[in-house]
C-alpha cells in the first residue's frame, strides 16, 4: 500500500495539543491532540477491502501493510491525532466528547483534489476516551465493517471501511449492562470518509466561545467539501447551513428508503457532510415498524426510533444552528431554514416512496394511499424489504395474494381477515399503478433500482460474528458478495425474513451501546 501518500494538513492548519499526553482531559482552544495508537503485538487480518484501497490510491495490500492497518508500527510520515468535539446526547448537552477510540492517520488527496481521511477505530485510548479504554470488540467492529460497506453499495452516503483486524488482545465488556462483564476479542477497523467532521465539532467551539476558530473551521469545511458555495460574508455561512440541512434531509430519506435505523442519533454522531457515521446499535428493519428502536438505551423514550429519524435530524440541525449563530447572526433566517428543512424532507420523502411503489409522480390521493399502506404494514407485520420485492411482481397484473405467497413476508399468521385486507390494498395499488404515465417496464426498473433484494439483517451479522469467533470466515465472504450486490438476489437463502428462532436473541433484535 502507498501509505507515503498520507498527509496531515489538518494538524498543520489548526491549533492543537502537541504534547502527545494520553491523559484524559479537556483540551480547550484546540481542535485536536496528537496521540499514538496502543500498538498491538499479534494482529491478524480478517478482511481487507481491495476495491476501496485501489479507489483511494492506496493500492495493493502486502503482508507488511498489516502493521499499518493494525496501527502496530507506523511509517515516518504518519503523525496521528484525535479530534475534539462536543454533542447533545439523548437531548441533553454532554459537553466535550471527542474521538474516544478513533485515531486519525491523516488523509489522501487524489489528482482531482478529492480528500479521503483515514482513521482507526479501536486502536487505543486518547485524551477524549473519558475513562474508557479506546478499544473496540470484534462484535462491533464486524458490524461497522460490513454495514458501512452495505450502505455504500445501497447508494446511501456513508463512511466506508478499509480493513478489519483482530488485535490479538481481549477486551472486557458488560454487553447487556447487567453486571456480567466478559472477555471478548478486540479488533480494529480502519475506516475512511471524505471527512469525519461532525455537528459536534462546531458545537464545541461555539460553546467555548472560540468564534475565530469556529469561523476558520467553517471556512475550511466550505472550501474543501462544499465547493458549490460561492457566496461571501454572512451569506456564505447561511448557504453552509442550508446545504448541511439538505444533505441531512437527503440522508434521512435514504435511511427510510432502505429501512436503516441508526439507533444513536446524538449530534456528535451527525456528519456535517450528511454521511452515515458511527455504526453502533443500528439495525435494518425486518417487520415495518415506525416505533422500532434497536438500541436498549433508547427504549424508554424511543427518541431514535425508525420513524422519528427525520424529525430528530431537524432537532439536531437546530443545535447546529445555535452553534453557527455567531457566524450568521440572523434568527429569522435560521428559523425559516429549519422550517424549510421540514418541507424539503417531506417532499423528498414522498418522491422516494413514489419510486418504491413504481409511481412516476405524486398524485392527489397518494397521502391517503401511503397512510393506508402504513396501517397495513403494521397490522399484518409485513417485512419492509420483502414486501416491496413482492410488489414488483404484482405491478399492473390482476393478482390475488395467497397465503402461501405472503406467509414468507409476514411475521404473523395471515388469517382470512388479514388476507382480505391485503388483497383490498393490492387492488387499490393496481388501480393507482394504472394511472402512471410511464410504461410498466419503466416503473418496474425504477422499483428495482430503489428496493433492495438483500439487506444486512442483524441475525445475519450475529451468525457471522459467531462464526468469526470460531475462526471461520465463510459467511463473512458470502455476506460481502451479497452486500456488494444488494439489488440482486445473489443468494436466495439470504434474502428471507428473520427466522423466528432469532426473535429474542440479544444482538439480533435489540442491541446495547456496549462496543
Ligand atoms: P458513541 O456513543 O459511540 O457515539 O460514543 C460517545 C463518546 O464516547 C465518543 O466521544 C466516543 O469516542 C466515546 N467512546 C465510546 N466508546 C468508547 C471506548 N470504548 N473507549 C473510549 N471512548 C469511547
Ligand atoms: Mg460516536
Amino acid at each position: 500500500m502507498n501509505t507515503d501518500l498520507i498527509q496531515q494538513p489538518f494538524i498543520k492548519k489548526f491549533p492543537g495539543d502537541f504534547s502527545g499526553n494520553p491523559m484524559q482531559r479537556n483540551t480547550p482552544k484546540v481542535l485536536f491532540a496528537t496521540i499514538s495508537p496502543a500498538g498491538f503485538e499479534n494482529p491478524v487480518l480478517i478482511a481487507f477491502n481491495h476495491q476501496l484501497s485501489e479507489e483511494i490510491g492506496l493500492g495493493k495490500f502486502e503482508n507488511k501493510d498489516l502493521n499499518f492497518l493494525a496501527a502496530t508500527k507506523l511509517p515516518q510520515n504518519i503523525h496521528t491525532y484525535a479530534t475534539a468535539y462536543a454533542g447533545h446526547q439523548f437531548g441533553n448537552w454532554a459537553g466535550q466528547l471527542g474521538d474516544g477510540r478513533a485515531i486519525l492517520a491523516g488523509e489522501i488527496t487524489d489528482s482531482e483534489g478529492r480528500k479521503t481521511e483515514l482513521q482507526w477505530k479501536g486502536a487505543g485510548a486518547t485524551p477524549y476516551s473519558r475513562h474508557a479504554d479506546g478499544r473496540a470488540v470484534l462484535r462491533s467492529s464486524v458490524r461497522e465493517y460490513l454495514m458501512s460497506e452495505a450502505m455504500y453499495h445501497l447508494n446511501v452516503p456513508t463512511t466506508r471501511a478499509l480493513s478489519l483486524v483482530f488485535t490479538g488482545e481481549d477486551v472486557v465488556r458488560d454487553m447487556m449492562y447487567n453486571g456480567n462483564p466478559q472477555k471478548e476479542k478486540g479488533a480494529v477497523v480502519m475506516r475512511t470518509a471524505e471527512s469525519f467532521l461532525r455537528f459536534g465539532h462546531f458545537e464545541l467551539l461555539s460553546a467555548q466561545r472560540e468564534y475565530t476558530l469556529l469561523q476558520q473551521l467553517a471556512d475550511f469545511t466550505i472550501e474543501h467539501y462544499f465547493p458549490e458555495i460561492t457566496s461571501a460574508g454572512t451569506d456564505k455561512y447561511k448557504d453552509f447551513f442550508k446545504r448541511i440541512s439538505e444533505r441531512t434531509a437527503d440522508l434521512m430519506v435514504e435511511w427510510l428508503r432502505v429501512g436503516f435505523v441508526h439507533g444513536v442519533m446524538n449530534t456528535d454522531n451527525m456528519s456535517v457532510l450528511g454521511l452515515t457515521i458511527d455504526y453502533g446499535p443500528y439495525s435494518m428493519l425486518d417487520e415495518y415498524d415506525l416505533n422500532f428502536t434497536p438500541n436498549t438505551t433508547d427504549l424508554p423514550g424511543r427518541r431514535y426510533a425508525f420513524g422519528q429519524q427525520g424529525q430528530i435530524a431537524q432537532w439536531n440541525l437546530w443545535q447546529l444552528a445555535n452553534a453557527l449563530f455567531p457566524l450568521i447572526n440572523d434568527e429569522k433566517f435560521l428559523e425559516d431554514a429549519l422550517n424549510g428543512y421540514g418541507d424539503y424532507f417531506w417532499a423528498t420523502h414522498d418522491r422516494m416512496l413514489c419510486k418504491k411503489f413504481g409511481f412516476d409522480t405524486l398524485m392527489e390521493g397518494d397521502d391517503e394511499f401511503f397512510t393506508n399502506w402504513q396501517g397495513l404494514m403494521h397490522e399484518l407485520q409485513l417485512d419492509y424489504t420483502l414486501f416491496f420485492s413482492r410488489l414488483e411482481n404484482i405491478g399492473g397484473d390482476s393478482v390475488t395474494a395467497t397465503q402461501e405467497a405472503f406467509e414468507s413476508v409476514s411475521y404473523t399468521m395471515l388469517n382470512e381477515e388479514k388476507l382480505s385486507k391485503l388483497n383490498h390494498f393490492l387492488r387499490a395499488y393496481q388501480e393507482r399503478f394504472s394511472k402512471n404515465t410511464i410504461s410498466r417496464t419503466e416503473s418496474i426498473s425504477m422499483m428495482k433500482s430503489v428496493n433492495p433484494k438483500f439487506i444486512l439483517r442483524n441475525y445475519l451479522l450475529y451468525e457471522c460474528i459467531e462464526e468469526i469467533n470460531q475462526g471461520k470466515t465463510d459467511l463473512l465472504e458470502k455476506l460481502t458478495i451479497a452486500l456488494e450486490n444488494p439489488y440482486e438476489e445473489r443468494y436466495a437463502e439470504l434474502c428471507v425474513k428473520r427466522p423466528s428462532g432469532y426473535d429474542d436473541v440479544s444482538g439480533c433484535s435489540m442491541l446495547s451501546c456496549s462496543s
